[in-house]
């Protein structure tokens, strides 16, 4: 099967063809020598962010690629994920005319990205137990389809798909497969990171937003083969992560022990939350979480969503997602926070 993929028919055509814009620092690199750089048009007087940032941002790739345990040169770093998967769809999917594949309930920007681009997007629902269902992918793939996406953990159900089912869309089609991995953290499976050297088609994506606890600086992470890599580096703005980012990012990246530990925080107040759940009688269903929420279903999801809020505390009411009628999710706090929500949940449960 591996050996039917073939990145060159996937590529946009204009894609191909382009030659990437070259900016100032792609031509000389050495920007840290004792030079006179008169050649970008910056303003000479030092503040820390007078100079463009490094278009490729080495310094923090090559930490995380020791860390990953992959090379510098299969990551592409984003202004947030949403403009890692941007890329893709501008890459290879042709405007009206291709075609995705995504699995409701799920994330929500695949399909304004879709939407965005003029790229139709097929949907095929998850199981009732929140799982790919195989046949009916399958069914669903032809010729126009050119990107699948797997989000693992999944949003909002908060579940790990089956490691044996991505596997077979990985070895049965011949586009690419893009693992959406924003919640990997917060589980104990291997990322598939790891699998990259076996499956040329596959696609995964991080996120510093999540357990990094870095939302506000807006970087995200694709991981994939140098030559996928390449093609999405011939299209991206050449600064697209700025130097306040590139250096908060390494900060954190370096210091992972302290993500680490609050990692552990988080994953042990998912379980306290999970057990006060089950005390509160209008909660009817608590679905098992990887990552750093908890989907539940209520009553009256409306109605409770309602009532927390006039108490001070946002959830997400996901009812209009398929398979998540009355399904409120709720993101695990600090400690202090969930106290004050399994408060609010029993002062409710007894009006
Ligand atoms: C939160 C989230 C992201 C994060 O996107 P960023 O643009 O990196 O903040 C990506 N994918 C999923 C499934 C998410 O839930």
């Amino acid at each position: 099967m591996e050996s039917k993929f073939d990145l060159s028919s996937l590529v946009r055509t204009n894609v191909a063809n382009m030659k990437p814009y070259s900016s100032a620092r792609d031509e000389f690199k050495d920007f840290t020598a004792e030079m006179v750089f008169l050649d970008a048009n910056e303003n000479p007087f030092t503040n820390g962010v007078n100079r463009y940032p490094d278009p490729q941002q080495r310094d923090l790739k090559v930490l995380l690629a020791q860390q990953k345990g992959v090379d510098a040169a299969q990551i592409l770093l984003g202004n947030g994920s949403d403009e890692v998967l941007d890329l893709l769809f501008r890459a290879f999917c042709t405007p009206d005319k291709d075609a995705i594949i995504t699995m409701p309930p799920t994330y929500g920007m695949y399909k304004v990205l879709a939407a965005t681009n003029a790229i139709v997007n097929k949907e095929v629902l998850l199981t009732n137990e929140f799982q790919i269902n195989l046949p009916k992918v399958l069914d669903a793939i032809s010729p126009q389809v050119k990107l699948i996406f797997i989000c693992s953990p999944n949003n909002p159900s908060g579940n790990l798909l089956a490691k044996e089912t991505v596997k077979s869309l990985l070895e049965n089609f011949n586009g690419l497969v893009v693992i959406d991995e924003a919640y990997i953290d917060f589980t104990d499976q291997d990322s598939w990171v790891r699998s990259m050297s076996k499956y040329p088609n596959l696609v995964v994506t991080q996120t510093l937003s999540k357990a990094y606890g870095l939302a506000g600086i807006r970087l995200g992470i694709c991981y994939a083969s140098e030559q996928i890599i390449q093609i999405l580096n011939k299209i991206k703005p050449p600064y697209n992560v700025n130097k306040l980012t590139q250096e908060r990012a390494f900060d954190r990246v370096q210091n992972s022990d302290q993500v680490r530990v609050e990692v552990s925080k988080i994953i042990e107040q998912r379980s306290k939350l999970k057990a006060a759940f089950k005390n509160v009688k209008f909660i009817t269903k608590i679905y098992p979480s990887e990552a750093n929420f908890i989907l539940a279903k209520v009553d009256d999801a409306h109605r409770r969503y309602d009532q927390l809020l006039k108490m001070g505390i946002v959830v997400r009411n996901r009812s209009s997602q398929p398979l998540c009628e009355n399904c409120l999710r709720f993101t695990v706090g600090t400690k202090e926070e969930n106290q004050k929500l399994i408060a609010a949940l029993h002062k409710i449960n007894q009006l």
